[in-house]
This record gives structure tokens, sequence and C-alpha cells, in this order.
């Protein structure tokens, strides 16, 4: 009953027109490959794969599956760029701002963890990976056993700024989260 997934390479949205129109508990089932996807300022996840399961829920439908990819990092000690695997597993809901069989717009409560299906019946994968890629993330990335460390204004007082560069990371990292939710 399981057909082989379908791809897509390079893109992030999917027309869920015609899963919307079906029952609860159908599904479709997706291979993602993307060469890049931004993350945030100055820093970007490559090689992203995702195998996904879009299932038609009551309200809207679900993405579940997992990602794996390579993504750049700043070390926090010696501020050196440098790429890292990440691997995660995925489980959002998206919800539709027009109703399928009336064509009604949907009230959607503002606050809630969801994503929007656009009126097209779009539903766009990018923002969604590009948070879970996110909390996959060292929120105090370093480069490495070989590390050369702190540059030498730093000598003799290893500890504070490390300290520092992390949580400076940290509240960007909550800040990004914070904005993206805002914007739904
Ligand atoms: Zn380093």
């Amino acid at each position: 009953m399981d057909s082989a997934p379908a791809s897509l390479v390079n893109d992030t949205i999917l027309n869920v027109a015609q899963l919307l129109k079906e029952n609860v508990g159908q599904k479709r089932r997706y291979d993602v490959s993307l060469a890049s996807l931004d993350l945030d300022e100055g820093t970007e996840a490559r090689d992203v794969s995702a195998s996904l399961k879009l299932t038609r829920i009551a309200d809207g439908i679900l993405v579940t599956g997992s990602i794996a990819g390579r993504a750049k990092l700043e070390c926090v000690r010696c501020l050196n760029e440098f790429e890292a695997d990440f691997s995660g597993d995925i489980e959002a809901q998206f919800r539709p701002t027009i109703d399928i069989s009336t064509g009604l717009p949907v009230g959607n409560d503002e606050d809630d963890e969801t994503f929007e299906i656009d009126d097209n019946h779009h539903l766009d994968l990018a923002e969604m990976l590009r948070q879970v890629i996110i909390l996959t993330l060292p929120i105090r990335p370093v480069c490495g056993d070989d590390c050369p460390g702190f540059t030498s204004e730093f000598r003799g007082g290893d500890e504070a700024p490390s300290e520092d560069a992390g949580d400076e990371r940290l509240a960007v990292l909550e800040q990004l989260l914070d904005d993206s939710r805002d914007e739904r």
C-alpha cells in the first residue's frame, strides 16, 4: 500500500491539495535533498537529506521523519569555521489557512506550535527544517580535540571568554527561534 517515496531536490515546497482532500490517516512519503539551506546569518546547512512522511490528520498534516547533513559552525574557542555532521528527528504539524472543501479561511490559533499551509495549498518545509537543524546543533561548538584554543590576547584567562562566547551564541539561537515564532 505504501508507494515509493517521491523525490524533492533543492526545493522545499510541496503541493498538498490532494492529500488534504483525502481521509485522516492517508500518507505521502518524500525523500528531500538540498545542496544547502540557510540557517541564519553566516550559518548554513549543506548536503541536507530528509526522509519524510506526511500524514493527513484531522486539522492538517503531520510531518514526521529524520534529517541529516552538515552544518558550518564557528568554534567558540578559536573562532575558526568548521563543518560538523548533524542528524535529528522531525515531528511537526502544518495547518491549512484555507479549508480545502469550502474554500473559506480557517481560524488558526496564532500562538500554537504549528506551521502554515498557504492559500494555494503549498506546504513549505524550509522554516520547519531550519528550526529542527538549529536544535540539533551544539550550543557551544568546538572545532575538535586539536583546537588551537584562544588567541594570545586571552592568555591567562581561558575560562571567562569561553563562557561569554557560549552564552552569546545561546542567546542568538533563542532570539532566532523567538523571531520565527513571531512571524507565524
Ligand atoms: Zn577551535
